[in-house]
């Protein structure tokens, strides 16, 4: 059976290249990085390399760059780590209603623990209103956390205006730019971004490896203890193999933006024009003027995304639907209902996010195989049935 695999934003697959760049670091150099002998030094410098491409792709020191067990993990330590260490100074910290689960649970429990979080709401595209952030900023705000790109719709927010505005009113600014990476070509010190969240299984590299930027002077409380490991911040072990193929996988980003951007792009305007001239009563969700080219969301009225997903995946088509990282989980989505969205436009919204090796051949089969799909479902729907019996 054809496969097509629309799900890049839950996760992308390993490039050949990384993981032939990983292999020795299972089998020859398999030192622990933090032994003095040359078995240890070798592992370390495989970390040292990788963290110098990363360094070195968002403009940070090489000593500002922690490796992490992911994205995850990032958001948690960013979040948690500064609120801890500066709660001194205040204990109000500012996030978008549309953020990662990571961030937003993690406020929460800081909210049961005294903090004050403030949800900065969105427009219906997704965007955060510069000027609701200024209304919220306080002289207490310890900490403004943004994304980059989100993972749903694919809005790119201002990033560069949102942190000069909090850099403006002494506040540190954070940004999950887990979904960003390949689209957004970072600067960290021209984007006043204090702590920037990383993952590599987002760009083609191995799960389970992240990585935290956190701008020299910033106080943060350590993620781990019972070790030196990366900077004495974050005890463990090192995950070699993993970091080495972080580096790798960044690097070939780097390199392959652009290009894959622009292939990624075509393809997609291709899919919309299709799926607009063969699919009626849709609706695109997003911000269509600033949105990452990979992802596509699209409500289709009168029916259930969970049940496009499972007939697409008997057809070898692999996409996700309004609550799309919990896979599995059917919570409705809080990014689409933060964005005003019906409860009928959130159950039928399916995300299909590309990837550079997505063919018209392929956009073709999905067509294909959607319209049956559709149509069929909203034969059997009630909603479909009330609507046109009027
Ligand atoms: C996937 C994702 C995460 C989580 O990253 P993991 O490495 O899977 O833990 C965080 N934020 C966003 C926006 C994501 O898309």
């Amino acid at each position: 059976m054809k496969k097509v695999y629309l799900d890049n934003s839950a996760t992308t697959q390993v490039y050949g290249e990384v993981v032939n760049e990983m292999l020795p670091y299972f089998t020859d150099i398999y030192g622990n990085a933090n032994s003095l002998h040359k078995f240890g030094r070798d592992a370390n410098a495989g970390i040292d390399k990788a963290r110098d491409i990363i360094a070195k792709a968002i403009n940070a020191n090489r000593d500002e760059v922690y490796f992490t067990s992911g994205g995850t993990e990032s958001n948690n330590w960013a979040i948690r780590g500064v609120a801890y260490a500066n709660q001194k100074k205040g204990k109000h910290i500012i996030v978008s209603s549309i953020e990662h689960h990571s961030i937003i649970d993690t406020c929460k429990d800081l909210e049961r623990e005294g903090f004050e979080i403030t949800y900065l709401p969105v427009d219906e595209t997704g965007m955060v209103s510069l000027f609701d952030l200024m209304q919220a900023l306080r002289k207490d705000t310890i900490l403004v956390s943004v994304m980059s790109v989100n993972n749903e719709v694919g809005t790119i927010q201002n990033i560069k205006a949102i942190g000069e505005t909090c850099h403006q009113n002494g506040t540190l600014f954070h940004t999950d730019a887990v979904q960003a990476m390949s689209v957004i070509d970072y600067d960290v010190k021209d984007m006043f971004i204090d702590l920037m969240s990383m993952s590599s299984h987002k760009i083609h590299g191995p799960k389970g490896i992240g990585a935290l930027y956190v701008r020299k002077g910033v106080a943060i409380k350590k993620f781990m203890m019972g070790g030196e490991q990366e900077f004495n911040r974050r005890g463990g072990t090192s995950n070699v193999p993993a970091i080495v193929g972080f580096g790798k996988a960044m690097e070939m980003n780097l390199q392959n933006m652009k290009e894959y951007n622009k292939v990624i792009s075509n393809t997609v305007e291709y899919f919309v024009k299709k799926l607009k001239y063969s699919i009626g009563d849709i609706e695109f969700n997003g911000n269509m003027q600033q949105k990452a080219p990979s992802i596509v969301n699209v409500s289709f009225k009168y029916i259930e995304g969970e049940s496009v997903l499972m007939l697409l995946d008997f057809e070898g088509i692999a996409v996700s639907t309004g609550s799309a990282c919990a896979s599995g989980s059917l919570e409705k989505s809080h990014v689409l209902k933060a964005m005003g969205k019906s409860h009928e436009d959130i159950n039928g919204a399916i995300r299909f996010s590309f990837g550079a090796d997505i063919t018209k051949d392929d956009v073709d089969y999905v067509i294909d195989k959607l319209v049956p799909i559709v149509a069929r479902l909203r034969d059997m729907s009630p909603l479909k049935k009330k609507k046109t019996r009027r």
